[in-house]
Parts: C-alpha cells; structure tokens; sequence
C-alpha cells in the first residue's frame, strides 16, 4: 500500500504545496509545529535519509536550505530547526523520506533539545565508540 506522502505526490490527497520541480515536493506540514513548518520530499518513493541514493538527498537537501532562507526573509524567522527522522525508533512516523524545514520566532521556546537522557560519557570508551563508526562508513 502506499504511503500518505506518495498518494500527495501522485495528486491523490491534497496539500498546501510549498515548492515543487521533477524530483522534490515540499509542502506544509498537516501539524504547524510553528507557522511555516515544511516538509520537503523527494518524489521517488525511499524510506528515509538512510536509504536516498545521494544525488536525490543533494537535491531534497538544497531545496530546504532554500525554504530555510524564505522562512527567514519572507515570514521573519530568526532560526530554522532542519531535521529528519529515520526509522521508527526515532520517531519516523510516515515511512517516506522527509526533511522537517521549521522555522523559529522570538518569542519561541528557542533552542531544540532531545528529550532522551543523555547517557553517562564517564562509561563509554569514546576513542573506540568513534574508531568502531569510523570503520563502519561505506
Ligand atoms: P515524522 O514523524 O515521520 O518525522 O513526520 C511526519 C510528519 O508528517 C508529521 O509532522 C505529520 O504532522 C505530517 N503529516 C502526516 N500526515 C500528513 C498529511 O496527510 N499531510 C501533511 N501535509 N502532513 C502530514
């Protein structure tokens, strides 16, 4: 079955299209987490971030830096929090891939905290935590 984004991008649920060319759509998001709150997509189905071929993520990428600065400008932001989930276990709610571009006001909370507890650095053994990613980058 298809997700809710493809069925957006194949016209089949409306939107409040934001931006569109061959390979990205960005819309706003259903839930304003503040006015403005974005969601960029490629068009090509891909699970998350993780699994986009590269020259896609360069595009997805660019076009939320671009709504970024438009927030900025055009609706007076002063920050913009760029982030994407990927996987289910951080809280990856629809399975296509998705950059959040959410722009912030004065005013706001400020700042984007993790509400996981950090974990005690004392107990971990960084330099071979940083070798053990280093090794596994493809
Ligand atoms: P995630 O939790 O996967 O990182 O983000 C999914 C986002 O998609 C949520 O912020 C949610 O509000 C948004 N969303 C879910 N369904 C729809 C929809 O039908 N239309 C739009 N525009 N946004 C949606």
């Amino acid at each position: 079955m298809k997700d809710i984004f493809c069925r957006i991008i194949d016209g089949e649920i409306p939107c409040n299209k934001v931006y569109e060319d061959d390979d990205v759509l960005a819309i706003l998001d259903i839930s304003q987490t503040t006015k403005g709150h974005t969601l960029v997509m490629p068009k090509h189905h891909c699970e998350s971030l993780l699994s986009c071929p590269a020259d896609i993520l360069n595009k997805v990428m660019a076009v939320a830096q671009r709504i970024g600065q438009a927030e900025v400008s055009v609706l007076g932001a002063k920050g913009v929090n760029i982030l994407t989930n990927c996987g289910e276990m951080a809280g990856q709610t629809v399975p296509h891939f998705h950059v959040h571009v959410i722009p912030r006001y004065l005013g706001g909370e400020g700042g984007f905290r993790l509400t996981m507890t950090e974990q005690d650095t004392s107990k971990m053994n960084l330099p071979v935590l940083a070798k053990q990613i280093s090794e596994g980058i493809k």
